[in-house]
This record gives C-alpha cells, structure tokens and sequence, in this order.
C-alpha cells in the first residue's frame, strides 16, 4: 500500500518536473520580444563598416560554442523595425562570461550608432532574469541590423544568444513576471528558514540547519543569478557577477548533499555510497570555488569540472533515494517529490552544459523554479520527519509510563506491590491506620483447591479489598496471602466492619474463608516511623491469630 501511494506520487512529481520543463506560453514573457536568429565570425582585426557591408562573411550555421573562446564578431538578421518616441525598441540578450562588448545598430540610411561597455561589461544593462537590455537609440529610419563586437568571450553556451528585440511594453511586461517569480521564492526562502531556525533551537536536527544552509545559499544565488544584484551594484563587473552566481549555486548543490545525508541518517547507507556524497558535498562547492577563482584564466575547464561534480551530485542522490525506497522510508515519498524536479532540471542544465541540448532561457533559469519547488516540498518533508519524530517520542513516553506502572503493580492482584506502597507510604505528614489483613490457613485452601484454585481466592480477595476501601485508601499485597491498607487516622477504618465485608466474598466452591486484621496507628514520616508502626501492626496480627483468627485486634503505638 505504501508503495502504490509513492508510485502515484511520483507520477505527480513527474508532471510537476515536466510542468517546469516545458514552460506554458504565457511563460514566454521572460523572453519577451521579436527574436533574432545570429551570424558569428572570428575577429581578425577586421573593421565594422568593411563587415556591416559584406554580412555573407558570417558564419550562421556552426553551433557558436564550437568556435571555442576568443573575440568574435556577432551580426543578427535583418530587423527592419522602427524605434520612435512612441515605441520605443530596445535590444535583449543572455548575459555570458565575457570582458567587452560593443554593439553597433545600423539604420537603413546606412547610420551607425554605437554602444561600447566599460570593464564592467554589460552590468549596467542587466535587466530581471539577468537579461541585459539595450535601449534602441531612437531614428526616424528603420533599424536593420545589430552587430556586436566581443572581447574576452569564454564562449562556453555562445557568444551572442538569446537576442530579441523587444517593445518597452514587453520589457516592462518581462520584468513584472521575473520580479514576481524571483520576489515569490525569495521572500518563501526568507520565510522557511525563520521558520526551520526557530524549529532548529527547539529540536536540534541536524537536517534543519543544513535545510536552512540550503536556502540561504539558494536566496544568495536568487540574489546574483536574478540580476538584482547589478541594480545593487552597479560598479561590479559582469563576469564577477557570475563567479558569485557560480558560489552560491555550488554552495546550494553541497548543501543540498548534506540535507539528504543528514535527512536519510538513521537509515544505514553502503560505505561506498557514504564516502561518496561526502566527497559530492565537497566536490560542488569546491568546483564552484575553482570557476570563481580561475574564471578568468581557465574557465572552460573550470566550467567542465562544476558541471561534472554536478553530476556526481546527482548521480549520488539517485542511489539514496533508492536505498530509502528499499528500507521503506516513511518519508522517502516526500523526498523524492521534492527532489525529482530538481534532479531531473539539473540533469537538463547538465545536459545543455555539455551542449546535447541548445541553449534556451528556460533552462538557463529552471534552477530558482525547480529549487523553489523543491525548497517548498522539502518544507512538507521536514513537518512530515517532525511528525515521525513526535510519534516515537510519544510511543516511547507511553512504553516507559506503562513500564513504570507495571514495576509498580502486582500482576497477580492488580494491587501495588511492597516497594510502591512503601514509596508512597512513607513521608507523610499526619498520622496513619496501618491494616495488615492475612488469610487464615491458606496452606490449606492450597491444599483443597491447588495452587490455580489458591490464585483465585487471592484475587477475590484483593478485589473485596478494594471494593471495602476504595481510593484513596493505600493497598498492597505485602506477599504471599498478607494484604496492607494505609488510610489517614482522621479517615480511620474500621477493621471488624472490614472483616466483616470480608466474610461475605463469594469464594470458590463456596468454601468459607477468614481472615485476621492487626491495625495499628501512628507517624509515618520516616523509614523508622515505617518499622515502628509496622511492627505494631504485625503484633495485633499476632494477637488475633494467637487469639483463634477470623478477628481484627488494634494496638496503640506506644503499647506495641
Ligand atoms: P496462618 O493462618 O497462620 O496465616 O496460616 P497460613 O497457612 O495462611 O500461613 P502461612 O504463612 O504458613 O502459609 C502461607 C501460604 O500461602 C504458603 C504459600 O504456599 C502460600 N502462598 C504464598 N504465595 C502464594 C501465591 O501467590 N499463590 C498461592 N496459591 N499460594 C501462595
Ligand atoms: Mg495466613
Ligand atoms: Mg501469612
């Protein structure tokens, strides 16, 4: 049953990851805008009227990334679209690791306008989603054409993609959207981690603070890869702008390996899969650190390393999802709710990375859809573990209540044992009525009726105790066929009106039974007290039986 629930579960989860990969069509206002298809050329010196003329030279059909990285010269189609007051256009394009660019539009009228970045490259122009946008300078010919001209391109995904141009109004539109988008997760991720802190310092789960750590680096990363941090500030370069995205995603991955070690931790794991998602927790941010550091010098092989320990990362939490399915985890369900989307999106990003896909914007930004998605599920996991949590606490607290009650319990009578009486006797403040009832000759009931039959008789027996002296009279079974009662002086009771219900038990076989009563009242504050009043009513036991049984007698303390 457990398992056809998670089957159906994941076929939700499976939805929901293909919901996020394919984005509905209103989505698109991310990329909003006309696009343009691009050309590439290697830069050799050549000089921009020479290349606006001859855009044959282009090369518009070898993928970008294969040109490997260098400088390049970038022309688009043909435009022929008009940016007036009215309608103003501006240019929108993927923001890439590069040092400079300038961008040239050229009019119909054979106008050149130019845009040239400083050593910030193109962080004054990024826009939400880290798009950066160009406004089109405004010319009453139409604009034909954009040529870019890039200095210091990594060229890992292209050196100009995602163009488009597009009207004020669908940039506005495009911003609205992904503030919305970006604002929603962060404010969520702010939230969930207040909230699992605050839980964190009353449970103390390690799997809380590595949840935490988790979402603090994905709100880093919200923060860098949304472009947000541009507007912020606006003197950090681009390419450092990306380093910090590279951080805080490779922070999110380690942290996301903790989570599940920690999470999964009181399921035993193979040793090989232990050592590797240590080594998967280390590997990520450790990667993210190499790009961040060698960026500049070495970033393809830098990018590649990342991208790889990544998919050690992923390659790891297949094989804990899979163990916690054949352990029957409670939680596993939940988990892999959680994770499948962003497992499979990593596994697509993985995938565009190493360039079996082509790039797209909806990839590029899957990571905050998918994490958020899997940051709110893993919320649900955590409450779930709690619940798991609380039942074991509350079944262990039931178990050692039931346990301490039956420590304290004769199993034979139901009536406490010496030790619990004694605890519960002893410390009291005003004076007390100690009985001391033994059946007369059980020796011989056991002999009539065996010992099974002798059982019996002592049950009733305790039963008509209990019902002659109801709470909160103290009764034990002392041993063997010897009973005591503890009652408070001033609530005395009367040990012949005892005797007398006693008679009247319904014993097996009808056979007659009687028993003698010695009472005794006095302190009862010390273990001494104890000995003393004890002792007294053992003597009035004495004296009834001495004096022919089946009677109560009763001695002062200090005649005992
Ligand atoms: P007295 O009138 O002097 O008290 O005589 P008695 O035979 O009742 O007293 P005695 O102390 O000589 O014998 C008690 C007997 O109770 C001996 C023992 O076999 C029996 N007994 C003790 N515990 C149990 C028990 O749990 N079940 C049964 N069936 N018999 C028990
Ligand atoms: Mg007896
Ligand atoms: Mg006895």
């Amino acid at each position: 049953m457990v398992s056809a629930l998670s089957r159906r579960l994941l076929c939700i989860a499976l939805v929901a990851v293909l919901a996020c990969i394919v984005p509905p069509a209103h989505a698109q206002a991310g990329v909003a805008g006309q696009p343009l298809g691009v050309c590439l050329l290697a830069d050799k010196g050549q000089r921009e009227d020479e290349l606006i003329r001859h855009p044959e030279r282009f090369d518009c059909t070898t993928p970008q990334h294969r040109f490997g990285s260098g400088d390049f010269w970038a022309i688009s189609d043909t435009i022929d679209r008009r940016s007036t007051f009215a309608t103003p256009l501006a240019l929108r394009f993927a923001s890439l690791w590069q040092a400079q660019q300038t961008i040239h539009f050229l009019y119909a009228d054979g106008a050149v306008r130019s845009w040239q970045s400083d050593r910030r490259g193109i962080s004054p122009l990024i826009q939400l989603g880290a798009v950066a946008e160009l406004p089109v300078p405004v010319r009453d010919p139409a604009l034909v054409r954009v040529l870019f001209h890039v200095e210091g391109a990594a060229n890992l995904r292209g050196v100009a993609t995602g163009l488009r141009i597009a009207t004020h109004d669908e940039s506005e539109h495009a911003n609205l959207v992904l503030a919305g988008l970006y604002a929603a997760f962060a404010g969520m991720a702010a939230a969930l981690i207040v909230y699992n802190l605050a839980l964190w310092c009353a449970m103390r789960h390690r799997f809380q603070l590595h949840y935490c750590l988790l979402l603090g680096a994905l709100l880093g990363y919200t923060f860098t890869s949304s472009g947000a941090l541009a507007w912020v500030a606006p003197m950090l370069a681009n390419n450092d702008r990306l380093r910090l995205n590279y951080l805080f995603i490779g922070l999110a991955g380690g942290a996301a390996a903790l989570f599940t070690r920690s999470f999964f931790e009181d399921q035993p794991m193979p040793r090989w899969l232990d050592r590797a998602s240590r080594i998967a927790a280390m590997a990520v941010p450790l990667s993210a650190l190499a790009v961040a550091l060698l960026g500049a010098v070495q970033l393809r092989v830098a990018d590649l390393l990342y991208t790889l320990a990544f998919a050690g990362l992923l390659a790891i939490v297949v094989p804990t999802l899979w163990g916690a399915w054949r352990q029957r985890s409670h939680f596993l369900w939940l988990f892999a709710v959680a994770w499948s989307a962003p497992i499979l999106l990593a596994a697509v990003r993985i995938a565009a990375a190493l360039h079996f896909l082509p790039w797209n914007f909806w990839i590029d930004n899957s990571t905050i859809l998918s994490m958020g998605l899997e940051a709110l599920v893993s919320s649900l996991a955590v409450a779930y573990r709690i619940k798991f949590l609380r039942d074991e606490r509350d079944a262990a607290i039931t178990r050692e209540v039931i346990a301490r009650k039956l420590a304290d319990i004769d199993p034979l009578t139901g009536l406490l044992n010496r030790r619990a009486f004694l605890q519960r006797a002893i410390g009291r403040e005003e004076a007390q009525q100690l009985l001391l009832v033994d059946i007369d000759h059980f020796k011989r009931v056991n002999e009539t009726l065996g010992h099974d039959g002798g059982d019996e008789v002592l049950r009733l027996f305790a039963a008509a105790l209990r019902h002659a002296a109801p709470e909160p009279v103290l009764i034990a079974r002392m041993g063997g066929e010897e009973f005591a009662l503890l009652t408070p002086a001033v609530q005395r009771i009367e040990p012949e009106a005892l005797l007398a219900s006693l008679r009247r038990i319904r014993m097996p076989f009808d056979m007659t039974i009687t028993s003698s009563i010695g009472s005794c009242t006095g302190m009862l504050a010390t273990d001494l007290d104890w000995k003393a009043l004890y002792r007294c009513a053992d003597s009035a036991l004495f004296e009834a039986k001495a004096a022919g049984r089946d009677r109560a007698r009763a001695l002062r303390l200090d005649a005992a």
